[in-house]
């Protein structure tokens, strides 16, 4: 008898599952995939800003979906019923499950903690960072006022990884397109970067002031807005790098869940039901809270594989363990910061780096 896998969202757990169909197959599952067409790549997110082919930073779900022989559904996942083992869809229809799994990433997290914009912001333009694919929109508006020769006033808010790569790859696409773009950065940290080491941070601040960003910290944007008042003109464009959150299509979802996404066990299956399984950054391990990194849902993949087949085997489950630390590279345009613990490497090598890193996992699924 064949057992009913659905698969939702594909995020980079997934991706390795569709990748290992056959053997999902062979342990007697049927899949299907909900998911977009495309799936956009946030390793490649700078690259994709500062104006890389939309091709060359996304991967063609549709026919990776074709090429496995999955049978792929592109209407949004809207909710789940978990009594009768139902996905509901965002077009009306549902579908039936044996076993589910959840990969739907995360969004960004509101500016302000009771998730109020600010009334400074006034008619300033908002581009989150997530979902990855409006920040080709984000070049595109950039692109567009240049051709106008109209020079924008941009906030980045944010001094994490995301917030020093949108405001250096803001500042270079001005820059390409010869443009005098008035590229800001604020958070409510003391300094960039707060995870990295201080000298790192340092470094990332003066490859900021050379692509001409200036930052702020110590902004908390709870407090109000008065730095906004404080700028030479109004901001037209307020970029949105506070940090990440599961997708917002988990929040109410009838599983247990926490602050962080759907509560997993270390075998990845949620706290409350064995039949369905979370990876990623919708997940919240119970164990260990994990950063919201895509480095997670890549190492939990292949987890994910074997549990599922041992699942279906009547075999025990294995635990992910997360790695302590991983290589992370902060790419700032024309160079990069390689991160790895308390270890760090600023420089052009460090940004070749990230490329061959990015371009080979994408070739992994072209
Ligand atoms: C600007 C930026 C740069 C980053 N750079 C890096 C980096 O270099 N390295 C790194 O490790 N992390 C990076 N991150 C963090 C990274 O984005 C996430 O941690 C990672 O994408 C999480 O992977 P995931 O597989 O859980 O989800 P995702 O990669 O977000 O994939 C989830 C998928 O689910 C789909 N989905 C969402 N909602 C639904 C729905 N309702 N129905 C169906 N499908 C749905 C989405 O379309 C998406 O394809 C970056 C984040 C940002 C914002």
């Amino acid at each position: 008898m064949t057992t009913r896998l659905v698969l939702v969202g594909a995020g980079h757990a997934h991706l390795h599952l569709l990748q290992h169909a056959d053997t999902l197959r062979r342990a007697g599952y049927r899949i299907t995939l909900v998911a977009p067409s495309r799936f956009w790549y946030s390793g490649m997110a700078a690259r994709l800003l500062s104006g890389a082919p939309r091709t060359e930073c996304s991967l063609d779900i549709a026919s990776l979906s074709v090429r496995h022989a999955v049978e792929h559904v592109t209407a949004p996942f809207a909710a789940l019923e978990v009594d009768s083992r139902h996905v509901l869809l965002a077009d009306g229809n549902n579908l039936a499950f044996d076993v589910l799994s959840l990969n739907v990433g995360s969004d960004v997290m509101p500016p302000t903690a009771g998730g109020a914009t600010v009334a400074a912001w006034g008619a300033a333009r908002y581009w989150h960072v997530k979902p990855i694919e409006r920040l080709d929109a984000l070049r595109q508006h950039v692109h567009d006022a240049a051709q106008r020769h109209q020079s924008l006033h941009m906030v980045v808010v944010g001094g994490g990884p995301s917030g020093v790569e949108m405001a250096a790859n803001l500042a270079g696409l001005s820059r390409r397109l010869g443009v005098p773009n008035d590229v800001r950065l604020v958070t409510r940290h003391a300094r960039l970067l707060p995870a990295a080491p201080e000298a790192a941070a340092r470094w990332a601040s003066r490859q900021l002031a050379r692509l001409g960003v200036e930052w702020r910290g110590n902004l908390a944007l709870d407090a109000g807005a008065a730095w906004l008042d404080a700028l030479p003109a109004a901001a037209d464009d307020i970029v949105l790098a506070t940090g990440l959150r599961p997708a917002y299509c988990v929040a109410d979802l009838p599983l247990d869940l926490d602050d962080n996404g759907i509560r997993i066990r270390t075998t990845l299956q949620s706290e409350s039901h064995d039949e369905i399984f979370a990876v990623g950054d919708c997940a919240s391990l119970i164990e260990h809270a994990l950063p919201k990194r895509g480095v997670e849902g890549v190492r939990q993949g292949p987890v994910l594989l074997d549990n599922l087949v041992a699942l279906q085997r009547g075999k025990p489950l294995r635990d992910y363990r997360p790695p302590g630390t991983a290589l992370s590279i902060v790419d700032l345009h024309d160079t990069g910061l390689a991160l790895y613990g308390t270890h760090w490497w600023g420089g052009r090598g460090a940004l070749r780096l990230k490329r061959y890193i990015d371009t080979r996992f994408l070739k992994r699924y072209r």
